[in-house]
């Protein structure tokens, strides 16, 4: 599932292809799409300019000249496929919007749950967000607050937007690996000092995801699901101290971590 790297990955190609560009055509391809993006609201998108592509936890914001917006949520297994409007369609293409310079931007989603709603001018709001963790106002205090204000285990905590924006269940369960700390851990029992180790430890894991290291040096080379450290290695050993890495379950989302060394 797309959490804020890859979000933010998909954003940044976006932003590159459609910013100054106007759309010829829009189609939502799929009904499930199509109940969102209706074919009035797709005709809205055709005409106006696009004046910026923001990034907002996990949601992509399309704001057009007219003030119109379309807002992008990935959800499972949703992204861009952008190329030319004379290549062959993609896989599972969702929606296509076609660019005054022949660009394709294809929503592409297997799973096609990824939602897209045009908002007339003036009545987008966000949802309550909580601080995006990438920002430099995300600090230890900021995150104390937060946690403190918290009931239950800081795994579930962590994974609530509205409580730090884009952080799902991978790079919660890298984070705490990384601050050493248990995902049963009661979130407002974490004192300043591991909080300071947590709030580090997700930025650390947020800047060396895949997507952003994918970003950087343009050609992928490892498989992306070598890269986690504790996600997805149940049995495995510890990359820190080799005590094999165990599985819980929390509210219904697999968690795994170390016994021995996250305390
Ligand atoms: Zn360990």
């Amino acid at each position: 599932m797309p959490e804020l790297p890859e979000v933010e990955d998909a954003a940044r190609r976006l932003r590159a292809a459609i910013i100054g560009r106007t759309f010829v055509t829009a189609r939502a391809l799929h009904p499930s799409t199509a109940r969102a993006l209706t074919d009035v609201a797709c005709q809205q998108l055709i005409g106006p300019r696009v004046i910026s592509v923001d990034r907002r936890a996990k949601l992509q914001i399309v704001r057009f000249a007219d003030d119109r917006v379309l807002a992008v949520h990935l959800r499972m297994t949703g992204d861009w496929d952008i190329g030319r409007h004379d290549d062959p369609a993609p896989p599972y293409e969702r929606a296509r919007f076609t660019c005054d310079d022949g660009t394709r931007i294809s929503f592409v989603d297997s799973r096609a749950f990824g939602v897209l709603t045009v908002h007339d001018p003036g009545a987008f709001t966000l949802p309550v967000y909580g601080p995006e963790p990438l920002d430099a106002d995300f600090t230890a205090t900021v995150l104390l607050t937060a946690l403190q204000a918290q009931r239950g285990p800081i795994k579930p905590v962590l994974l609530d937007q509205r409580v730090i924006a884009g952080l799902g269940n991978i790079y919660a369960a890298e984070a705490l690996w990384e601050a050493r700390i248990r995902p049963d851990t009661a979130a407002n029992r974490i004192a300043l000092l591991r909080v300071t180790r947590l709030r580090d430890a997700i930025r650390l894991v947020l800047q060396q995801a895949p997507s952003m290291r994918y970003y950087e040096r343009v050609e992928r080379v490892e498989p992306v699901d070598e890269l986690w450290r504790v996600y997805d290695r149940e049995g495995q050993p510890c990359l820190r101290c080799t005590a094999p890495i165990v599985r819980i379950v929390q509210k219904g989302r697999s968690t795994f971590y170390c016994r021995r060394c996250q305390r």
